[in-house]
Parts: C-alpha cells; sequence; structure tokens
C-alpha cells in the first residue's frame, strides 16, 4: 500500500499508544508505519540491486521486529514502544490484503526462518511506472480508497483531542 495508507495507521498507533504525544514521537509512530518500504526507498536511491527489491528481505516480522525495535529504544519505556513496534507490524497487515501483480507474488512474512510467500490479495493496488501512469485517474482513485479506509476514520474518531493537542505546546516540544 501507499505511504497514505500507512500514514493513517501510524496516526491510529500513535493517538492509541504513545504517551508523550508531541511532533517528534508523531514522527516516530509515521515512520514505524513505514518502515519495511525503506527497500523502495533504497531501490531508488541506491539501483536495482537483489538485496533491495521490493517487499524480499524487509517486509517480514523479523525485520520490523528488530528495526522497530531500536527505534522504539527512542521512546518511553511501556506502552509507547511496544505500540511502535505493533504499528511497525500494521504494515506488513496492509501490504498482506494488496493484490500483488509482480513477481514473487507475496511477501516472506516468516524471513529468515521460512521462505513461504503470503498474500490474501484483495484490495486494489498502484501501479508503479511513469508519471503518467503514477497519476492515472486509477492510481488517484486507488489512493482515494486507501484515505478512506485507513486515514479518514482515525482522523473523525479522533479530531476533538487531535485539535486541543496540536494547539498545545507540549505538542511541539521535542
Ligand atoms: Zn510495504
Amino acid at each position: 500500500m501507499s505511504p497514505v495508507a500507512h500514514a493513517g495507521l501510524g496516526l491510529l498507533g500513535w493517538q492509541v499508544f504513545d504517551k508523550k504525544k508531541s511532533i517528534a514521537t508523531l514522527t516516530a509512530y509515521i515512520l514505524a508505519a513505514n518502515l519495511a518500504d525503506v527497500d523502495f526507498l533504497f531501490y531508488k536511491l541506491f539501483g536495482p540491486k537483489p538485496i533491495f527489491i521490493h517487499q524480499y528481505y524487509t517486509h517480514n516480522i523479523a525485520f520490523v521486529l528488530i528495526v522497530g525495535g531500536l527505534l522504539a529504544l527512542l521512546l518511553a519505556r511501556g506502552a509507547s514502544r511496544w505500540g511502535l513496534v505493533l504499528t511497525g507490524l500494521s504494515h506488513l497487515a496492509l501490504d498482506i490484503i494488496v493484490i500483488d501483480t509482480m513477481k514473487p507474488i507475496g511477501m516472506r512474512l516468516l524471513f529468515p526462518f521460512s521462505k513461504t510467500y503470503y498474500n490474501l490479495g484483495f484490495f486494489p493496488f498502484l501501479r508503479r511506472g511513469s508519471w503518467p501512469v503514477m497519476t492515472s485517474t486509477r492510481n488517484l482513485m486507488v489512493l482515494g480508497l486507501e484515505f478512506a479506509c485507513f486515514v479518514l476514520p482515525v482522523i473523525l474518531f479522533y479530531r476533538r483531542r487531535r485539535g486541543r493537542r496540536f494547539a498545545s505546546a507540549a505538542f511541539w516540544r521535542l
């Protein structure tokens, strides 16, 4: 799924688990929610190397637990940390429901212990490629669907508390 949907679950995780509720912890939660897609970023930055094949080495529970666990050390002990790791795992839960059209189909969730691929494949996928393909009406509709399913409900549910939060000085303190 796109960073839009993952950010929605990052926001949800932050609302539910984080104790400090600051801009820094919100950033950490959004990063955790998108963490597994670091392969995509590295592929773009460093070129088409096998280690950066999308969803190949970073879309598994072990990677998220280790890297998410390290990121969680930046937060206060307790629910804030565990919540951040859970938010990282939400990435896999979202990606597994997306229709995968690129081989190998699915993600190796239990890598390095198992190389079995998992994919439920019912949520529409974003087409990647040239700028016209990426900004096609179809892709914009998929992004709208992601926003409607995974961002809007969180914004609406927490709208009152969030308004107060963003207005407080404590939120902006690092
Ligand atoms: Zn992903």
